[in-house]
């Protein structure tokens, strides 16, 4: 096997890392999006090998067992999430580099793994309350669910200096146009 190279992109949830991934996707044939895998119920329009690997508690403690994650996290109380091993397997091996949305803790742990091989992007939105604004507009969780999430986001908007860049979002063409370059200038390098 290959290996290529990966792109992280890490934020607090709502501030547009995912429309900014699907945006580089778009652009770049090279790159192939890692499926995580988690424990969460599906969501809307997603799909299941698509947008995530839905997978059971029980399922998902017995690959942590078995090392099959390369990182995994709780990332809300009781929900897991984690990339496995053989999601990035699957994309060198087809000769392609990979890309993440991930959030920030197991962001940062690719990244002290995979060293110089990855380039580990944090995405800041404009502010918490437009982050809030967002998050509360997907009409997609419930109000416990969402103050868990305000509650991260809050903490994550403090480890931006960790990353190797820090990409604004504060107007999203402008974002995408800096992620194509960040991301070109990288795949090159
Ligand atoms: P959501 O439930 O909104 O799809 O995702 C919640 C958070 O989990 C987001 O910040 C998302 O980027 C993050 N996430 C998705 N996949 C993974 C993963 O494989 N590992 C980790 N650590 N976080 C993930």
């Amino acid at each position: 096997m290959k290996q290529g190279k990966l792109i992280i992109f890490s934020a607090p949830s709502g501030a547009g890392k995912t429309t900014i991934v699907k945006h580089l996707l778009g652009k770049f044939p090279s790159l192939s999006f890692s499926i995580s895998a988690t424990t969460r119920e599906l969501r809307g329009q997603e799909q299941h090998g698509k947008d995530y690997y839905f997978i059971s508690k029980e399922d998902f403690l017995h690959r942590v067992a078995l090392h099959e994650f390369v990182e995994f996290e709780e990332v809300y109380n009781g929900t897991f999430y984690g990339t496995l091993r053989s999601e990035i397997e699957r994309i060198w091996n087809a000769g392609r580099h990979v890309i993440f949305d991930i959030d920030v803790e197991g962001g940062l742990r690719l990244k002290r793994k995979y060293e110089q091989d990855a380039l580990a992007i944090f995405v800041q939105p404009p502010s918490l309350e437009v982050l809030k604004e967002r998050l509360s507009g997907r009409g997609t969780d419930s109000a416990e669910k969402l103050a868990e999430r305000f509650a991260k986001a809050e903490k994550e908007l403090g480890y931006a200096d960790k990353f190797d860049v820090t990409l604004k979002n504060y107007d999203l063409e402008t974002a995408c146009a800096e992620a194509e370059k960040l991301v070109g200038d990288f795949l090159v390098s």
